[in-house]
């Protein structure tokens, strides 16, 4: 999957980091920033995005494009 993080939403609350830490990190502005949208499960990754409280992940199929998270 393409991992995003949109840095204009996020606001650090590292719930992410502790869904998928392998995936997620926090820069030195506590910001966070994806480090290897391999390194987790995509069922862990979708469940980082989704315990985001401001929303700021989004996730897309590799290849497809089409979107996995959020859905509308
Ligand atoms: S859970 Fe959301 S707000 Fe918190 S660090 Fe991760 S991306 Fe940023």
């Amino acid at each position: 999957m393409k991992v995003t993080v949109d840095r204009t939403k996020c606001e650090g609350y590292a719930k992410c980091i502790q869904a998928s830490p392998k995936v997620f990190k926090l820069d030195a502005k506590m910001i966070a920033e994806v480090i290897d949208p391999k390194g987790d499960t995509d069922e862990k990754i979708l469940l980082a995005a989704k315990i985001c409280p401001t929303k700021a992940i989004s996730l897309e199929e590799e290849g497809t494009g089409k979107r996995v998270f959020p859905v509308d």
